[in-house]
């Protein structure tokens, strides 16, 4: 069985200035389930040249205006990195982290997101020559359209936005969009828990991340080597995110070691 591996950060529980939902509780409430059962590794922020990978120089200087902020978007592309490269060590790594990033275009942002998370971390990994391709699965009940626009003529990195609005829709729509996603060095699950039944989206059950962790983590068994990665995006109903958060993990876990 491969070891698993929570990227967290402190300061991730900073209150920050962004929207009053986005709330520092909620990564308090994955960690509350997830850190009495696996190892957590603390990361390094990213650098500025590792934003640039993905963002202008304006948008850079404009975060930088806000400097608690900026300091803490810098630790979470830096556990997205982090959990790539554990990833690719050889564990299953979930990185617990706020602020989100999948809304964070190259030149601007929205949607509680500020840098790419996801983007900043898979365009390092094809930058440092560790993966030459890459998939990445956005669960998340908003169009992760930052993520879409880093990538979009990039063809190294195929972004798959699953958009359904019924549980099996949504289930069959991850299982057909990864049976087209080809080979790849790495699968980069961009988890958001907003289309939970009881969240904004008021569709999927935690049963449900379970079945699609499964199909993600067959997936990177079958195509990507075993190694996946998975980041924190959206997801506000807090009584339920930890074990979400949990039900997700495992179920990619046990696709990822099924013999
Ligand atoms: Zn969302």
């Amino acid at each position: 069985m491969k070891p698993i591996k929570i990227v967290f950060d402190k300061s991730y529980e900073t209150d920050y200035r962004t929207v009053s939902c986005e709330v520092p509780g909620r990564v308090a409430s994955i960690m509350d389930k997830l850190s009495p059962l696996y190892e957590t590794v603390v990361p390094q922020p990213c650098s500025e040249d590792d934003i640039l990978l993905c963002h202008s120089e304006g948008l850079l200087m404009v975060e930088k205006h806000d400097p608690v902020r900026y300091e803490i978007a810098r630790k979470a592309a830096g556990g997205a990195i982090m959990a790539a490269k554990l990833a690719l060590e050889g564990s299953i790594s979930f990185a617990v982290v706020r602020p989100p990033g999948h809304h964070a275009n190259p030149d601007h942002n929205w949607g509680f997101c500020f840098f790419n998370n996801m983007g900043i971390a898979v365009r390092k990994m094809l930058a440092e020559k560790i993966i030459d391709r890459a998939v990445i699965l956005d669960i998340d009940l908003h169009f992760g359209d930052g993520t879409d626009a880093i990538f979009r003529y990039d063809e190294a990195v195929r972004v798959f936005n699953i958009q359904s609005s019924t549980r099996r829709e949504f289930i069959e729509e991850t299982r057909s969009a990864l049976e087209d996603a080809g080979n790849a060095g790495i699968l980069g699950i961009s988890a958001g828990f907003d289309q939970y039944e009881l969240d904004w989206g008021a569709n999927l059950t935690t049963g449900d991340y379970h079945e699609i962790g499964v199909i993600a983590g067959t997936y990177a068994r079958n195509f990507c080597s075993g190694r996946v990665f998975i980041l924190l995006e959206g997801g506000y109903y807090l009584p339920d995110l930890g074990a979400n958060a949990l039900s997700l993990l495992t179920g990619v876990a046990e696709g990822v070691d099924e013999k």
